[in-house]
């Protein structure tokens, strides 16, 4: 019998458990894996550290301050959004830095002022006075140049990982454009970093840790709050729970009725197929960073700036392709593709490869944020009083780990309030 059982031990579940158990509440988290941390972990492959898919942290966003206070260190290093932009079979410089616009043949001398100013207008804008409309709407009415707008729109891919600029919120899109401009970091070792300091402080905090756990059903218990049962048929009592897995599996495990039934139904997620290489050597040691404006294709060399290996003198590399909600695509249709830019880039590539590891539909954010929408469940995060959840998909206004760190904060302090 624990004052809070929190299911799951991805990053929202930790810090929830960091704030609860900082208040002397009692803490219990089930993961279902055998491993802690969800898709924040890091797996070591032939000495290669690989995240699941390229992961950066927003410097500037909410979880980075949130994780900072927690006493989570941040090693790593910020890297250049210089690079190359393609239209189709064209390389152009990126014009992300101001050397970039000055050299990039990307932009006429008109349109790089109406990207200058973008970018200001941007940096200053109040994310609260932006209308409720989508990510398209807000672009096709705010920008002139269709080179400007495929800038835009490649922008939106690199900071939300999100395919679907008809369907995603201005608000949300704009808010992570103007976090991903604050720099970014990729951290030495991998985002495991962040797992293992995370779980090792639980652990001193007396948070109570047990893998292995897949909660199957959560039911009412007059006396003791909730009944959680296992898969193996254990049965577990708390007086609360938080969530922080999928929205859809919540509906089937929970035996009570509550008013988000649809909501939770019907969110999609934001996917993407990811290809993670690790090199001995880049045949092309200066190009580091690519994307595609008519293509949702992304390239990033990690170990440029982070240490990703064992002995820290291989490559890891990270080729990703956004992909549609509900998109069924062909995965070795996508392997190719993902493939054929790695080649464009650095030719040669695959005489060097140590290991890779494709990804052909991974969840990156539970929930695509759309415009108009104004559940209340996701000011509140309790589904029924005493059932809270928390994940990247359970914030209004933010996604990621911005969304998972500060959604797992926000579901303890509810409780730690309850419990006064
Ligand atoms: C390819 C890719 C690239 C990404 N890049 C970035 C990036 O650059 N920047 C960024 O901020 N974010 C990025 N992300 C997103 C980031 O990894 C996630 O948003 C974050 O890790 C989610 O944390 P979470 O705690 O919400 O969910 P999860 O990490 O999914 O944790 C949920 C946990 O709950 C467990 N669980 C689920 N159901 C049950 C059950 N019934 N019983 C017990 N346990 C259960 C799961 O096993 C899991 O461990 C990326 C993700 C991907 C896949």
């Amino acid at each position: 019998m624990k004052d809070v059982i929190i299911i799951g031990t991805g990053l929202a579940g930790y810090t929830a458990a960091h704030y609860l158990a900082k208040s002397n509440l009692s803490v219990l988290m089930l993961e279902k894996s055998k491993t802690v941390g969800g898709r924040a972990q890091t797996k070591k492959i032939s000495g290669q550290y690989f995240n699941m898919g390229p992961h950066a942290v927003y410097k500037k966003g909410e979880g980075a301050a949130i994780l900072e206070h927690l006493g989570i260190e941040l090693h790593g290093r910020s890297p250049k959004l210089s690079g190359e932009i393609y239209e189709q079979n064209d390389a152009y410089t990126a014009p992300f830095t101001a050397s970039g616009l000055l050299a990039s043949s990307y932009l006429s001398w008109k349109e790089r002022k109406e990207w200058m100013l973008l970018i200001m207008r941007l940096s200053s804008m109040k994310i609260d006075d932006v209308p409720q409309q989508s990510y398209e709407q807000w672009i096709e009415s705010n920008v002139r140049s269709d080179r400007v707008k495929g800038l835009l729109y490649a922008l939106g891919r690199l900071a939300s990982y999100c395919h679907a600029p008809d369907i995603i919120s201005a608000k949300v899109m704009l808010a992570q454009v103007k976090i991903a401009l604050g720099k970014v970091l990729y951290l030495d070792g991998g985002w495991q970093s962040l797992v293992d300091q995370l779980h090792n402080k639980a652990v001193l905090l007396d948070v109570q840790i047990k893998k292995e756990s897949n909660v199957q059903q959560i039911c009412t218990d007059e006396k003791n709050g909730f009944k959680l049962t296992l898969s193996n048929g254990e049965i577990i009592y708390g007086k609360h729970v938080i969530f922080t897995g999928e929205p859809q599996a919540l509906n089937q495990m929970l035996d009570i009725e509550h008013p988000y039934r649809d909501d939770l139904s019907t969110m999609k997620a934001v996917k993407a197929a990811s290809l993670d290489v690790a090199l001995t050597k880049l045949p092309q040691p200066k190009r580091l960073f690519a994307m595609s404006t008519t293509d949702p294709l992304y390239f990033a060399v990690h170990s440029s700036y982070a240490k990703l290996s064992e002995h820290g003198d291989s490559i890891v590399l990270h080729c990703l392709k956004y992909l549609r909600p509900s998109e069924q695509a062909n995965n070795e249709q996508v392997r190719i593709e993902l493939e054929q830019f790695i080649e464009r880039l650095q030719p040669g590539w695959k005489n060097e490869v140590i290991t890779s590891r494709f990804m052909p539909s991974i969840t990156v954010n539970h929930r695509l944020p759309r415009a108009n929408e104004e559940s209340p469940l996701l000011q509140s995060l309790a589904v029924i009083p005493g059932i809270y959840v928390a994940g990247d998909w359970a914030s209004p206004h933010s996604m990621l780990l911005d969304g998972a760190v500060s959604s797992g904060r926000l579901a303890a302090e509810h409780i730690i309030r309850e419990m006064r």
